[in-house]
């Protein structure tokens, strides 16, 4: 009988496509999942996204138990510190000769792996993880040699790679991206409906009375946990999109909208990043959608594009720069975090009301993550590192591969242009157009300086004056730069010096 391996299943690989668990024997081989203190505490986790992945896990081991497989479950209060002391017992408890893993999502871990054999005294595999849709090969490929990584022509190849949105190898309807019919502003047009919940089984409130007890100054309101944990749930939570989101998932993509934390949007990263749903299912999905003429083709693309071209082209650039990618800065931002990003008490109503649902659901979708708060975190400059950890802390969806493009490199550009050719900076004119929350606010987005004034004003403009050689560099810049520069010195004097205020009171 060949020696049994142990098969270690993380936490956000809880999918039967995980390539390790894809090599199981169920006869021979232990499948390990633990709930250990050094994952759950690397950063103070949204209590929703402990919850999740603790409840999920805790399904999934059954539902292997269920098909025959030997699973060894470390639950959290038995104590065990890391990954690898988990490893280290369970290897000791059996007669395992081998470790097999999908590689972690996560460079931090990735690195400490790399140690795991000569500690563990047995050989550590580490598969590359084939639930996502571009390899670190071919991304690589793809990249080299270019100048620019813009996702744009990324997405397309992947589009041309998996026949999605095709006809006769040309985009369907003659267009690439319908990014332009996504960006109608909140009037308050249609109903929004109501998501459906998923009430909390016995497991899950077993899992919610433990993270109350053991993770009591976390962000997260759990009497409002409603998340799927098992992929059967996952995938129904999405087929309720497809039916009664998806038609304005598009229209309203960029929409900030004061009556509710998702608008249209489909909820399903944390489902994603976890492995209860996977990526070309639900593009294919949403294809289907519309080829039954059940949704436009632009939000079908629009929907797309996010799954198989954002967060694939993310995950490329992440593991493509990383060690270094963590470490740039471009506008040297250094101004501590104010404290309102964990309390959500500010007077600015669309920060107020991105940062409370951040901290109380672990949701907001992507123009309050870009265009509120990363926006002002730009604008006001503050710290690169602890804008990043706090992103990484307060989303149900947060791992390093994704939030960290998206918030070092997308939201504050300090990846020097990496990902984005110019910064999403923006005053508030844009929010206001966007959506009503400037009606409920006590700022006036037409004003820029004096009482009353609303702060992405002058903020907008002191960055665009401290980083004038810098962005003078970029062509989509000249027009910003050049109107900014005729304007009255007396007048640039005392925007900029409102700003200096309102940074000051931060
Ligand atoms: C500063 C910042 C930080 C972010 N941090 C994370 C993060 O930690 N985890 C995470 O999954 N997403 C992150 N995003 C991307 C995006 O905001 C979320 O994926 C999205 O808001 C999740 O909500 P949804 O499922 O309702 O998405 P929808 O708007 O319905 O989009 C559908 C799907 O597309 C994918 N997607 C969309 N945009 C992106 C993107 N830019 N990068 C990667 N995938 C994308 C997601 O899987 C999402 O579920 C971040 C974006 C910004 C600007």
């Amino acid at each position: 009988m060949k020696t049994p391996r142990l098969i270690l299943i993380l936490a956000d690989q809880l999918s039967t496509a995980n390539p390790a668990l894809a090599l199981a024997d169920r006869k021979r081989d232990v499948i390990l999942l633990a709930e250990v203190a050094e994952e759950a505490t690397y950063v103070r986790h949204n209590r929703h996204k402990i919850v999740l992945l603790f409840s999920a896990m805790r399904h999934f081991a059954k539902d292997l138990e269920d098909q025959g497989f030997s699973v060894q479950y470390v639950p959290f209060d038995q104590g065990v510190s890391s990954l690898k002391d988990a490893c280290r017992k369970t290897l000791d408890a059996t007669d395992c000769g081998e470790v097999i893993i999908c590689e972690p999502g996560e460079y931090r871990l990735s690195s400490a792996m790399k140690s795991w054999s000569p500690e563990l005294g047995v050989p550590v595999a580490v598969l590359e993880d084939s639930r996502f849709l571009a390899s670190h090969a071919q991304f690589e490929t793809w990249a080299s040699g270019r100048k620019q990584l813009r996702m744009e022509y990324f997405y397309r190849d992947m589009r041309r790679q998996y026949g999605v949105l095709l006809d006769g190898g040309e985009p369907c309807g003659g267009k690439w991206n319908y990014d332009s019919d996504n960006r109608v502003g909140w009037r308050g047009q249609c109903d929004i409906p109501p998501r459906p919940d998923v009430e909390p089984d016995s497991i899950t409130q077993e899992v919610i009375a433990l993270v109350n007890d053991r993770f009591p100054d976390n962000p997260g309101d759990l009497s409002q946990f409603r998340l799927a944990v098992t992929a059967a749930d996952a995938k129904k939570q999405f087929e309720w999109f497809c039916d009664h989101a998806l038609a304005n998932f598009g229209t309203y993509q960029d929409a900030l909208v004061e009556e509710s934390p998702w608008v249209f949007h489909s909820l399903i990263s944390m489902y994603l990043n976890c492995g209860l749903l996977e990526p070309l299912a639900v593009c294919r999905q949403v294809e289907e959608a519309w080829r039954q003429e059940r949704c436009s083709l632009s939000a079908a693309e629009g929907f797309i594009r996010q799954v198989l071209g954002w967060r694939e082209y993310v995950r490329g650039i992440y593991w493509l720069l990383m060690p270094e990618y963590a470490t740039r800065n471009t506008f040297d931002a250094r101004r501590p975090l104010p404290s309102f990003f964990w309390t959500g008490d500010t007077d600015l109503r669309c920060l107020e009301k991105a940062i409370t649902q951040s901290l109380d659901l672990g949701y907001a979708h992507h123009i309050q993550r870009l265009m509120v708060i990363g926006n002002f975190a730009l604008l006001a400059g503050l710290d690169v590192d602890a804008v990043c950890a706090w992103y990484l802390a307060v989303y149900v969806d947060a791992y390093e591969w994704v939030e960290l493009p998206n918030t070092a490199g997308m939201a504050l550009h300090a990846d020097n242009g990496a990902m984005a050719s110019k910064p999403y900076a923006a005053s508030g004119k844009y929010i206001q157009k966007q959506g009503n929350h400037c009606k409920s606010c006590r700022f006036n987005p037409s004003k820029t300086t004096g009482e009353g004034a609303c702060p992405f004003n002058s903020l907008y403009w002191h960055f665009v004056d401290r980083h004038a050689d810098y962005l003078g560099k970029n062509a989509r810049m000249g027009l910003i730069l050049a109107n900014w520069r005729k304007r009255d010195p007396v007048e640039q004097d005392s925007i900029k010096a409102w700003a200096e205020s309102v940074l000051e009171a931060l």
